[in-house]
Order: structure tokens, then C-alpha cells, then sequence
């Protein structure tokens, strides 16, 4: 059982200028920030990131959100991580999201609705690859 979960705070988040309230929800609620930069996403990484919805009406919306303007991927690590996550950002729509989770107060709708959260353990692994390589997981950077 792994400790650690995948975060992105999405595009619409970062242009509502969102991101230190988000990132302080975070810690706030036991997560401890491993890994974590700003990047805009390509066509090529969103459709990969996102291949399980490829099926989906909505994935090429969804993957132009996605690159639409830069993005902070996290990797964050707390006992019961991606539960605890999931619990925390709350439901896909903000409509339907618990009082006092993050897509509650920061999400505009489903489609642009602030925050990623993994759904397993096997894919918290698979999505941090995607976004940090070995030396960002291991907090070993070289100029
Ligand atoms: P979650 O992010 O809560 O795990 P899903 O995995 O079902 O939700 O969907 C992935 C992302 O696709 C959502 O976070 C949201 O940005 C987008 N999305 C989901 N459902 C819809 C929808 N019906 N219309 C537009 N976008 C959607
Ligand atoms: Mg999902």
C-alpha cells in the first residue's frame, strides 16, 4: 500500500490565481508536498495522461482544457493518500462536492473543476511518472 497520491491543480485554477489557497487546503489537511513545478501541458501529454476517457464525448474538450494554460502537477504523501485526497477535493461536479472541499469553493464546473485526484494507489504511481522524472521524485536536481 503506498502512501502517496497525484495532484494537479488545473488550468482554470492557476489563471484564478488559486494556487497558494489550494496548496495550503493541502497541507493543511496532513499532505506533505514531495514533488511539485508549473507546466503547460501538451496535446500529446493530455491525451495520454487522459487515454482511459478516450471513449468519453467529453475527452477532446477535456484535453484542450488541459493545455489550455499552465498547470502544477504535486506529488503528495499522507497515510491513506489517495482516499484522503479524493475525500478532500470532493466530487467531479462542484455542484454535487461537500461543503468545505476544495472543488467546492474553487471549481467553476465539471468540466473546469480546479483540482486532479488519482483513483488508485497503481495509477497515484503511473501519473507521477507521467509529469516527474526519477531525479524530481527523488529530490535530486543537478544544474
Ligand atoms: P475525477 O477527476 O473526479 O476523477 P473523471 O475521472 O470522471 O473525474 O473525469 C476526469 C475529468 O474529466 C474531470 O475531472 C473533469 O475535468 C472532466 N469531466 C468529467 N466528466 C465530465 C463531463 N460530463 N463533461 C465535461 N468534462 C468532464
Ligand atoms: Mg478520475
Amino acid at each position: 500500500m503506498s502512501n502517496l497520491t497525484f495532484a494537479i491543480i488545473k488550468p482554470d485554477a492557476v489563471k484564478n490565481n488559486y494556487v497558494g489557497q489550494i496548496i495550503t487546503m493541502i497541507t493543511e489537511a496532513g499532505f506533505k508536498v514531495k514533488a511539485m513545478k508549473m507546466t503547460r501541458m501538451s496535446q500529446d501529454s493530455a491525451k495520454g495522461f487522459y487515454e482511459v476517457h478516450k471513449e468519453r464525448p467529453f475527452y477532446g474538450e477535456l484535453v484542450d482544457f488541459m493545455c489550455s494554460g499552465p498547470c502544477v502537477p504535486l506529488m503528495l504523501e499522507k497515510e491513506n493518500a489517495v482516499a484522503d485526497f479524493r475525500k478532500l477535493i470532493g466530487a467531479t461536479d462542484p455542484a454535487q462536492a461537500d461543503e468545505g472541499t476544495i472543488r467546492k469553493r474553487y471549481a467553476g464546473s465539471k468540466a473546469e473543476n480546479a483540482v486532479h485526484g488519482s483513483d488508485s494507489d497503481e495509477n497515484a504511481l503511473i501519473e507521477i511518472a507521467h509529469f516527474f522524472s526519477r531525479d524530481e521524485r527523488l529530490n535530486n536536481y543537478t544544474n
